[in-house]
């Protein structure tokens, strides 16, 4: 059985005092762990104190990058190993933003998986899709080498602990993916974890559809059987909204 998991990601937005005044606004009214697993993921510089102020909360707190050595000569990163000394749950990799922008590499992305799970955090590895791909019918090709290539070296036992989020840029901040276009990327997903690992592990991981979700488009789209939740942008930056998302049953 896998659990629905609601994911935020805010993104480069909110300030430390804004941060906690959404915690407070959402305190006490979030659905139990059993039934969904919230997350929230943040700039990693207040992340500390978001731990603190959601302790006794049924929420988990996320990082959205990481570097993949420990520790080092590498000014301005952030160790995973010190991420986790925090008591971060899961780290956001690959997403097409850091793809685009800071130019990360499936191989720069693998090399964070694995220390991520050195590390005993849970990656949130986002696999894209452009438009141009689409519309090229490169689709098969493009995801499923980019979940290949992340999970390279990574081990069967680690392999089922992993979500990933199939995060088709096209849809990012426009129009969300139709319940079938998000349905069949995440199959597709599914099916190169099968392939890659067994089928027992598949039904382990843990799906995810990134982008345009909202209150009005999430019931569709994690009714899908190959959708296990959402991971969200612009909708989970209002404490109202972010509260029907985690309690859309
Ligand atoms: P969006 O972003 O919900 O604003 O489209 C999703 C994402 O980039 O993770």
């Amino acid at each position: 059985m896998r659990i629905p998991f609601v994911a935020a990601n805010w993104k480069m937005n909110k300030t430390l005092p804004e941060a906690l005044e959404f915690l407070n606004a959402i305190r006490g009214q979030l659905p139990p762990e059993s039934e969904v697993e919230s997350l929230i993921c943040a700039q990693s510089l207040f992340l500390s104190q978001m731990l603190f102020a959601t302790s006794d909360q049924p929420l988990k707190i996320g990082a959205e990058n990481v570097y993949w050595k420990d520790s080092g000569a590498y000014t301005g990163e952030t160790s995973p190993k010190a991420l986790a000394s925090l008591g971060v749950d899961y780290v956001i990799i690959g997403h097409s933003e850091r793809r685009k922008y800071f130019r990360e590499t499936d191989e720069m992305i693998n090399n964070k998986v694995q220390a991520v799970l050195k590390n005993n955090m849970l990656p949130i590895i986002c696999v894209d899709e452009t438009m141009g791909q689409r519309e090229a019918n490169e689709k098969v090709h493009w995801v499923v080498s980019q979940v290949i290539e992340a999970l390279k070296g990574v081990s069967p036992e680690e392999a089922q602990k992993i979500t990933i989020a199939y995060e088709p840029s096209w849809a990012i901040g426009t129009a969300a993916a139709t319940a079938k276009q998000a349905e069949d990327g995440c199959y597709l997903i599914r099916q190169t974890i099968a392939d890659m690992f067994s089928d027992e592990c598949a039904e382990q991981v843990r799906i995810l559809y990134g982008g345009s979700v909202k209150p009005n488009n999430q019931a569709e789209l994690m009714a899908m059987p190959n959708i296990d939740g959402v991971l969200v942008g612009d909708a989970s930056l209002d404490p109202a909204i972010f509260l029907k998302l985690v309690n859309y049953q």
